[in-house]
């Protein structure tokens, strides 16, 4: 038995197998003593990888569906192509080592559909990178990610969010990570899905696949190897206590979250994908105050098609049954990264071109979107909301363009609904400007996990600058009470769907700053509900 620490993410205990995710080894053999020898070892990977895709193939049908389990399709029939795999094994008989031919190979191939006209040919570049990378990585004898029967708690130095996306949800117990950041994506996915979770960990990868049980505390921020029976014991008397809590919480179902001076809040929750939407309703949400709409472009290798788009976003707005649904639009970039885009590598991505930088100079990305959003909203109580603003013209450029979609609809007999536009304070900029923002738009919501990294110049990524990274800091408070006193003088509302918003330290400061809804994971709904419910406000 051995035990240890990381930051708690999301309480609760998981008891399970533990399953080790690793990503490609870092060095590699770049010459090869033997060129038969590199041959057959590239044979043998090729046959591993192959089982890999039809283990993936089968979990993608059922799990994520018929268009992500075509395009796996497509990469098994790259490992019969012909002149892919006459190219790797002339580079071998030329000297490279298997994994540094597969690479170099791989690229070529890649860098040809890249500059091809055809965009279905031109989409296929991302998934010839992705096999030979696969490949690769069984070479180095680091496989990546076997995906085993039943429930396992996934552990990993760290995990990117094309990562997480592509990961069976529910048959997840628990996220423990090396790295990471509370604010981070998978910490934030660990939330939605209500999974006891742990960032920051000091549990070694080796330790981990040679335990047989891993348990996780996610309240205590503990996490123990092969649990002893006293371990156990007091593990499950914490489960029941975690539990327990949560059922006093029933109490609160079905009820307003009022103050008992009669302020009321809007209690959302924030979703990644439209199956969230079953969460958030069975939490008790008020609303969506947040779908983060780019998890749907991630852990893919094309760009999601209007039609996709459009029964995602109908799928949400029927669940949530005429309560609020705040769609922000694509807020690709930095951390969240889809290859297929081929967008320019960048120095510093999370400055560069992100949120609604890119869907403005993307509008074959974006129209189709928009497009989506605005059919969909027949069907419920659609919100739309742009990320990463700084200026005012970005937003009357991006309100135009919604204008735009919306005549050509209708023009074309479609039903659409108005739909209230309104914008994320995540940046500084933005705050500073929320009077002049306040007149464009419909609604605020304020993006503190991004409002705090660039408010204080803190990677939220960055794992070694965790007690640096404060979004209590007063810096970000200030700019909080002026966004909330900015939208109150201009009579529209103001919301919180960072991380902060299911702060309990700050949830009475915030509404006494004029916010009138908190988004957040939907765990976290009743808990703060009743907060609200016992304050004297
Ligand atoms: C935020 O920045 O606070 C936010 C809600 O957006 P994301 O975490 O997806 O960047
Ligand atoms: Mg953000």
């Amino acid at each position: 038995m051995k035990q240890g620490t990381g930051l708690p993410v999301f309480p609760g205990v998981a008891i399970g197998t533990p399953v080790v995710y690793r990503k490609a080894a870092r060095s590699m053999p770049v010459a090869a003593a033997d060129p038969a020898v590199e041959q057959k070892k590239f044979e043998d990977a090729l046959e591993t990888a192959r089982a890999q895709l039809t283990a993936l193939y089968e979990c993608a049908t059922r799990d994520v569906g018929e268009e992500q389990a075509a395009i796996v399709e497509v990469q098994m029939m790259m490992l019969d192509d012909l002149d892919y795999l006459e190219a790797i094994s002339a580079e071998i008989s030329a000297g490279s080592a298997a994994a540094q031919a597969v690479l170099k190979c791989g690229e070529e191939f890649a860098s040809a559909f890249a500059e091809m006209d055809d965009e279905y040919m031109k989409a296929r570049a991302a998934d010839v990178r992705d096999i030979s990378q696969r490949i690769a990585d069984i070479l180095c004898g680091s496989e990546g990610f076997a995906l085993p029967e039943g429930r396992f708690i996934l552990v990993a130095e760290d995990l990117g969010p094309s990562e997480t996306i592509q990961l069976p949800r529910e048959r997840i117990l628990a996220f423990v990570t090396r790295q990471g950041s509370l604010s981070s994506h998978t910490a934030i996915l660990a939330r939605t899905l209500n999974i006891p979770s742990l960032v920051q960990a000091d549990l070694a990868l080796r330790d981990a696949e040679n335990c047989t049980t891993l348990a996780v505390d996610g309240g205590a921020g503990t996490w123990t190897t092969d649990p002893d029976d006293a371990t156990l014991n007091m593990l499950n008397a914490r489960r029941q206590e975690v539990e327990a809590g949560r059922a006093t919480l029933e109490a609160y179902r079905g009820r307003q979250s009022i103050t008992k001076n009669g302020k009321k809040i809007l209690l959302c929750a924030n979703i990644g994908c439209a199956e969230d939407a079953d969460a958030a309703l069975s939490a008790d949400a008020e609303g969506v105050g947040l779908m983060r709409s780019e998890f749907l472009y991630l852990g893919r290798n094309t760009l999601p098609t209007e039609e996709e788009l459009f029964n995602a976003y109908r799928r949400v707005a029927q669940t949530m049954a005429g309560k609020p649904v705040v769609i922000r639009t694509l807020d690709i970039g930095a951390d969240k990264q889809a290859d297929y885009l081929n967008l320019p590598k960048e120095e510093n991505p999370a400055l560069g071109l992100r949120g609604l930088r890119l869907c403005l100079s993307r509008p074959d990305i974006f129209i189709p979107q928009l497009r989506a959003i605005y059919r969909a909203s027949a069907f419920g109580k659609l919100h739309i909301m742009f990320p990463m603003v700084t200026s005012v013209w970005e937003v009357q450029r991006a309100k135009a363009m919604c204008e735009r979609v919306r005549a050509d609809l209708e023009r074309q007999g479609v039903m659409v609904e108005k739909i209230p536009i309104g914008v994320m304070i995540e940046t500084p900029a933005a705050a500073v400007i929320a009077p002049e923002l306040a007149k464009e738009v419909d609604f605020f919501s304020v993006g503190t996990n991004d409002l705090t990294q660039y408010t204080l110049a803190i990677d939220r990524q960055n794992a070694g600058l965790g007690e640096f990274y404060d979004p209590h800091h007063p810096a970000v408070l200030a700019l909080m009470a002026y966004i909330a006193k900015s939208a109150q003088e201009a009579g529209i509302w103001a919301g919180i769907c960072g991380e902060l918003g299911a702060d309990p330290e700050l949830t009475i400061r915030f509404i006494n700053m004029g916010y009138t809804e908190l988004s957040m994971a939907p765990g976290r709904v009743l808990a703060l509900r009743k907060l609200v419910c016992e304050s004297e406000e």
